[in-house]
């Protein structure tokens, strides 16, 4: 499969199945609404076979299970990835997703390295811009939440060898999804632990693919966390322990540089972690502003405990589309706390980034970065 696909599927070829009045569910509050426990009425479902040539006709059907062979190549060697993008009801009632053109060209990279069938980024976009259109009354009526759109991609060839399938599938479900920081709106830190002895990716490796595999074995470290109070796990890599990205967010550090000038610094792409679309967007921002030093680097455990001894760490935090950007306050390493004074700081970073941000999802500025669906 070429990244290039040169056989996609087309928004033009889509049909639509409308689910009854029957089958229409009540929607939820917002106020009780549960990451990932609510779906929309309508599913996006593009087949794959190569016997039947390919990529077969983009359907929109009423919500359903779906029916796999026990011997589906994704129920024993994983052959999935997904994607995680949101749509936003703005404040001129308009929906808007965020750079969905960035969440296509991850999803093909993650296809082409599990040898999954590749397709054209535009002519999926459109057919989920389809679908958000038929569910439009579940992006919620709130600045605060969003409608999370979740693209997959399964291998469903029923046979039990490790090689590429010959049919697959990809589809589409959504959930509205509520406000990160709860009913407050006020950004509440985490605390995150880093244990150097879990590692989540190395060098050759898939850590900059968004696979399903990547997920299932930090299940049981992010719980062991959670006993200990941690929010987050802060994944190390490396003798010198460099510092990665925590839970589903990359990691930012603020510091005040040997210049006296504040600088922010974020983990380079170097195939050890997800290369995050709010990641690309924050250095993007932070470059045009040219307020402070960017820099794209490693950045170790030592580094960072100089810095704070040295008091010249002034903010840590995580960013990525569940959350958008969250304060860390503190980072428990090796017995000891390292306090950060994140959401102490005057005029922190994180406080721009994340009203800059919000600001273009939710179209209070008008912004090429939000495409209307
Ligand atoms: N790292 C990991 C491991 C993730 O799962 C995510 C969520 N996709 C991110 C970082 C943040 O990426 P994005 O900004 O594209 O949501």
């Amino acid at each position: 499969h070429t990244l290039k696909a040169e056989n996609s599927f087309k928004f033009a070829d889509i049909s639509v199945r409308l689910a009854g009045p029957e089958r229409l569910q009540s929607k939820p509050e917002v106020k009780s609404l549960q990451f990932g426990k609510h779906f929309t009425d309508h599913m996006l479902k593009v087949e794959y076979d190569q016997r039947a040539g390919g990529w077969q006709r983009p359907i929109i059907c009423p919500m359903e299970y779906l029916s796999l062979h026990p011997a589906a190549k994704v129920l024993h060697y994983a052959v999935e990835l997904f994607e995680g993008m949101k749509a936003y009801r703005g404040f001129d009632d308009k929906i808007r997703i965020f750079r969905p053109e960035l969440n296509m060209s991850r999803m093909n990279l993650s296809a082409a390295r599990s040898g999954l069938p590749v397709f054209d980024p535009e002519e999926l976009i459109q057919c989920m811009c389809r679908l958000i259109s038929i569910d439009q009354e579940w992006v919620p009526h709130s600045h605060a939440a969003s409608l999370y759109i979740r693209p997959t991609l399964i291998g469903t060839e029923a046979t039990l060898g490790v090689g590429a399938p010959e049919s697959a599938l990809l589809y589409v479900i959504l959930c509205p999804v509520g406000p990160y920081f709860g009913s407050s709106g006020v950004e509440k830190p985490v605390s995150l632990l880093a244990d150097p002895s879990f590692i989540r990716a190395w060098p050759g490796g898939v850590g900059d693919r968004k696979m399903g595999s990547n997920y299932a074995p930090t299940i049981k470290v992010q719980e062991t966390a959670s006993m200990k109070g941690f929010q987050q796990v802060l994944w190390l890599y490396g003798e010198d322990r460099q510092i990665t990205e925590a839970g589903t967010m990359n990691m930012f550090i603020v510091f005040k540089n040997h210049n006296g000038e504040r600088e922010l610094v974020t983990a380079p792409l170097n195939g050890l972690i997800l290369p995050g679309i709010t990641r690309l967007s924050i250095l993007q921002l932070a470059k045009e502003w040219n307020e402070f030093k960017v820099s794209e680097r490693v950045i170790t455990m030592g580094e960072l405990i100089t810095l704070s001894k040295e008091e010249r760490l002034l903010e840590v935090f995580g960013s990525g589309t569940a959350c958008v950007v969250t304060p860390v306050s503190s980072i428990h390493y090796q017995g000891d706390e390292i306090k950060i004074p994140t959401t102490q700081t005057d005029n922190p970073i994180y406080k721009k980034i994340l009203h800059t941000l919000t600001d273009i999802q939710y179209g209070a500025v008008a912004h090429p970065w939000a495409r209307p669906i």
